[in-house]
């Protein structure tokens, strides 16, 4: 019987929502095929991970704990979570495209020797079987892809599938006897500078306020961007334009070359809509665009649109959202 093992993202102890994404995928993926479940835990002291995702329908969580996977080093993982899949006879691995997916699972799929599907938003039928939908060219199409080989390595999108809910029922959980051959890593963890943040994360985000590059300073950036994120209690992105020019961190920049998000309500403040930005926020449940110029493509996928200065339009609606929450 097929087998579909997704690998589970943690932080500080706590299950990634991408990863009950991902898990929506391989449920997907599983009513087509007729596969299992199972999850792969990774990392060190990560009992509390593995407990976290009984009762979400896999048969087994396998925990790979060891000193030298404390870090999340591309090399270690990959070799751990390869070796992992081929002690389950896995036939599909997975994990979200996130930052952590999209380093780990290519070099799974080399290991394995495995056809791999990056970035996907959907499960098709195909070719008498089962097809892989992902965006190419920023989005601008979708193509639906057929991975010859037996064992297929994907990454999935989180903005295209909802997170999966509890289903009940325990899952058995075991240890894996990890062997991540640190010595032979090509790259050595030296310290890790976290940013530290009051808001919430941008991918996990309900609410995202970006800002681009028509906000023409740092400053600009954090007097419009700031007060608009503090009354929403929202995560700031930005576009790749205001990253380039630095008005913020390069970890704000959602699109291709940035994060993806779908949050419930995203604000696109000065920024024009290009496609490899639509391709990061596009599939947002609610989008707010406010520009100058009433032809930009932002207003294309916008649901609510305001043509107006950002540096008095956004005050005037932070003023407006404080009145309201106050009464
Ligand atoms: C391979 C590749 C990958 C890329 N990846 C990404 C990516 O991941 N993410 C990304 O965002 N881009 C990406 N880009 C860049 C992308 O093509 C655009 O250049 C970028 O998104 C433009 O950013 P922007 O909208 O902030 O700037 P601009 O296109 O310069 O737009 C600025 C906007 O601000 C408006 N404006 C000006 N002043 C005001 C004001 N006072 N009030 C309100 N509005 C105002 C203007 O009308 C304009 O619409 C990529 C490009 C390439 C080639």
């Amino acid at each position: 019987m097929s087998k579909i093992l997704v690998l589970a993202e943690h932080k500080d102890g706590a299950v990634r929502k991408a990863t009950l994404n991902t898990l929506e995928m391989a449920r997907q993926l599983a009513a087509k095929t007729g596969a299992s479940i199972e999850f792969a835990v990774l990392g060190h002291n990560i009992g509390g991970v593995a407990a976290q995702l009984s009762g979400y329908g896999a048969q087994a969580i396998h925990v790979a704990d060891h000193a030298d996977l404390a870090w999340p080093l591309a090399g270690p993982w990959a070799k751990v979570l390869a070796d992992l899949a081929q002690a389950v006879d896995a036939t599909v691995v997975a994990a979200s495209a996130t930052s952590l997916g999209k380093d780990i699972l290519p070099r799974v799929a080399a290991r394995l020797g495995a056809g791999m599907a990056s970035d996907i938003v959907g499960i098709v039928d195909a070719d008498g079987g089962v097809g892989y939908r992902r965006p190419m060219w920023a989005g601008a199409l979708l193509a639906d892809v057929v991975i010859d080989s037996d064992v297929h390595v994907l990454t999935a999108r989180s903005s295209a599938f909802d997170a999966a809910a509890k289903t009940g029922g325990e899952s058995s959980i075991g240890d894996f006897a990890a062997d991540p051959d640190l010595a032979t890593a090509r790259v050595r963890f030296v310290s890790f500078d976290a940013v530290v943040s009051e808001r919430p994360e941008l991918t996990e985000a309900d609410v995202v306020v970006a800002g681009g590059r028509g906000l023409k300073s740092a400053e600009g950036f954090a007097s419009v961007m700031e007060p608009l994120a503090d009354c929403l209690d929202a995560a700031i992105g930005s576009s790749r334009a205001a990253v380039d020019d630095g008005f913020c961190p390069n970890d704000c920049q959602i699109g291709q070359t940035g994060k993806v998000v779908a949050p419930n309500l995203y604000f696109a403040v000065a920024i024009s809509g290009a496609i490899q930005h639509l391709a990061g926020m596009k599939n947002s449940k609610v989008i707010v665009a406010i520009n100058t110029r009433d032809d930009e493509p932002i207003f294309k996928v916008a649901d609510y649109g305001l043509v107006a200065d950002a540096f008095k339009a956004v005050p005037e609606l932070v003023e407006k959202i404080r009145a309201h929450k106050g009464s």
